[in-house]
């Protein structure tokens, strides 16, 4: 087995593989970082725009799983970070021409109380009468299948539509038609099994340890102060990897603007299509089972307003618009609202989502007609009549990784097979999860199959 010995080659300089390069430096591990773009952080990217502080990716991480906070505390950034604030969160939900207001104790597409479902103009009395019946679903469970399946299954299709499908989409940018959800919702699955009940799951479960405080935190100047911070203590060259070959007698070599690079390990952090081409000579199978992991592409749209014109409706942290209702616009995020501290209180800023499965072609879109698109859907949905002042979009083609009805087995098969090639080591977001904790683990193991501190 390639030990730390030799060099390491990294390739992607997002959050997966800075992660990876992090461990190995601090192990003392010979490495290069290859980044073909002309920052490092992938779809990590803050922008300072009019004293805003502006997320152009990721704005936050989940709580729940440790892994980014343990990085940002080993970096000496706690001081920097902060919740979202949560005594303003509200989200509402675009439904027949009106802002609906999400109802409190919705977890996910789960109803916890009752009263406030019960008063909710979100869902209709069939619905709700079905959310009260569920709660005496018996213990079983097909096992995976479609996310829309299950939701329905459970809850109804006005459930599937106006709950988990705009919240889903937030994450995934996905049609939940097509998500697995033992992928995307595991614990579900796991509490179906159990109870049957995803009512009564949720209901016993209330109560039991969990990490208190906001459910995301933040970096108030920024994700790219993490991205920063790592980048300051690895070794970094913008340029593409073009090619990865195996070398006899064990190790690799990589093709970097036409020069041959030896490598004893190869860690592959970028998105898993990225690594079709570079392992054509590698390993077929394996080429194969990375093409077959599906991405989705979306783009981002900061609108910054003055305060004193503002004259739209504030919507707590924001809003989302289902399918059903969608044109373009599939989210909008008030950032001031979500994050204290990152917006001057005379600036109003609006992040707007686009894309997603099925509108791949928004980034197409010129920046001029973007903003026009946006303007539009944002005077229908909250009656902003007000121009912004200034704008940020950031383009994020095929980003977003889409775990598909039977994307277990598919990565089970794909670590196994990586694992039969020495020194070939997979990190980033195709694999087992999608948000920044869980690339920050699949970086970090890597790095530690390498310096075999496991
Ligand atoms: C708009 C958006 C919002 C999101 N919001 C959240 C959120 O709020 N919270 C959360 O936890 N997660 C969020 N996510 C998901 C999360 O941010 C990403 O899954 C994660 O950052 C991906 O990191 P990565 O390093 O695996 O991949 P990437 O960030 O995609 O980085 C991979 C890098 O590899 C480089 N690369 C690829 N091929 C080569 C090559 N041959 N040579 C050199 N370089 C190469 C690419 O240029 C890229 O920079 C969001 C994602 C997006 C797009």
């Amino acid at each position: 087995m390639p030990g730390a010995s030799g060099h390491v080659v990294i390739v992607g300089g997002g959050i997966s593989g800075l992660s990876a390069a992090y461990d190995l430096a601090r192990a003392g591990a010979s490495h290069t970082v290859f980044e073909k773009r002309s920052r490092p952080g992938g779809v990590i990217e803050t922008r300072v725009n009019q004293g805003c502080v502006l997320e152009c990716g990721p704005d936050s991480f989940i709580t729940q799983k440790p892994e980014a906070l343990a990085l940002i505390k080993e970096l000496g950034l706690d001081a920097g970070v902060i919740g979202s604030n949560d005594r303003e969160r509200r989200t509402y939900i675009w439904k027949h021409g009106r802002l609906v207001r999400l109802p409190e104790g919705v977890m996910m597409m789960v109803p916890t109380r009752a009263m406030p479902i019960l008063k909710s103009p979100l869902l209709g009395w069939r619905t709700k009468i079905r959310m009260g019946l569920e709660y005496f679903r018996r213990p079983g469970s097909p096992g995976d299948r479609s996310v829309a399946e299950f939701v329905t299954d459970h809850f109804g299709q006005e459930t599937l539509d106006y709950l988990a499908e705009p919240l889903l989409s937030g994450i995934y940018g996905g049609d939940p038609a097509r998500l697995s959800v033992q992928s995307v919702l595991p614990r579900f699955l796991q509490m179906e099994e159990k109870y049957g009940s995803l009512v009564r799951a949720v209901l016993a479960a209330r109560g039991t340890a969990g990490p208190s405080g906001p459910l995301f935190r933040t970096l108030q100047s920024g994700l790219g102060k993490l991205i920063d911070a790592l980048a300051s203590r690895v070794k970094i060259a913008q340029k593409e990897v073009e090619a990865i070959e195996r070398v006899a007698g064990g190790g690799f070599r990589a093709r970097v603007a036409g020069d041959w690079i030896p490598a004893s390990n190869v860690i592959l952090a970028g998105p898993a299509w990225s690594a079709v081409d570079l392992l054509r000579s590698v390993d077929a199978p394996l080429v194969d089972l990375l093409g077959s992991v599906e991405y989705s592409s979306s783009l981002t749209l900061s609108l910054i307003y003055r305060s004193a014109e503002f004259d739209g409706m504030h919507a707590g942290h924001g809003f989302l618009v289902p399918k059903q209702e969608r044109e373009r616009l599939a989210a909008c995020t008030y950032v001031g609202a979500k994050f204290l501290g990152r917006i001057p209180d005379d600036r109003i800023v609006l992040r707007c989502f686009f894309g997603g499965a099925g509108d791949a072609a928004i980034l197409n879109e010129s920046d001029e007609a973007l903003v026009v698109i946006a303007r539009q859907e944002l005077r229908r949905m909250t009656g902003l009549t007000a121009a912004p002042v200034s704008y940020e979009i950031a383009r994020w083609p095929r980003s977003m990784a889409q775990y598909t009805v039977g994307h277990a087995k598919r990565v089970e098969e794909i670590r196994a097979r990586a694992a039969s090639i020495p020194g070939l080591h997979l990190a980033g977001n195709a694999y087992e999860g999608i948000g920044i904790p869980d690339c920050i683990r699949t970086g970090r193991a890597a790095a530690r199959r390498i310096i075999g501190d496991s």
